[in-house]
């Protein structure tokens, strides 16, 4: 299992993946890791993707779904956020953006604390955009939801390290267009 490999028409060889993965083998070969052999690729969008690469091979596991680290537990509690994946407290649940969106919400109604973010016509659809946006204009309420939700992510990314001694960690993703708020 693993791989699919298709035949087409056109008689070239493709091969399906999920996108973490497609992302790895494609910063491998055009990006970020050429002439890597041992790293990881984290996707940080509406979910937290894992692209893992060793030894020049992505990693599949035995059944095609190892490198799910999205999905590792950040909040062991028993009372974190609930997942897609039907798990409570995995980082996907905070550092993906929507878990960005999720912190917004959870500041805006159960705290009285003056932010910008109080301006979005619908706190229910608040995005991880909104958050930037106020960050941006220096709003301290968005910038701490970004030092927070860096700081879940810093530390499962020191637990990955451990797991694999990558020679690089590349972080991809829309929400790594947000970069450094000064
Ligand atoms: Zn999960």
């Amino acid at each position: 299992m693993k791989n699919y490999a298709i035949g087409i028409d056109m008689g070239i060889k493709c091969t399906i993946t999920n996108d973490a993965n497609a992302a790895a083998q494609g910063e491998m070969i055009y990006g970020s890791a050429r002439g890597m052999k041992n790293f990881i690729v984290i996707t940080l969008g509406t979910g937290v993707g894992s692209g893992i690469v060793i030894d020049g091979k992505l990693l599949y596991g035995h059944d095609g779904f190892a490198g799910e680290l999205g999905h590792c537990k950040i909040d062991h509690s028993g009372n974190g956020r609930l997942c897609g994946c039907g798990q409570k407290g995995c980082i996907e649940a905070y550092a993906s953006a929507t878990g960005v969106a999720r912190t917004a919400k959870e500041i805006v109604t159960s705290t009285t604390r003056p932010t910008l973010l109080r301006n979005v016509a619908d706190i229910n659809h608040i995005t991880s955009k909104d958050v930037f946006d106020a960050a941006e204009k220096g709003d301290l309420v968005a910038k701490e939801i970004f030092d927070y939700t860096g700081h879940l992510l810093g530390q499962k990314l020191a637990d990955y390290v451990h797991f694999s001694s990558p020679e690089a960690i590349i972080l991809f993703g829309g929400l790594t267009k947000a970069g450094v708020f000064s």
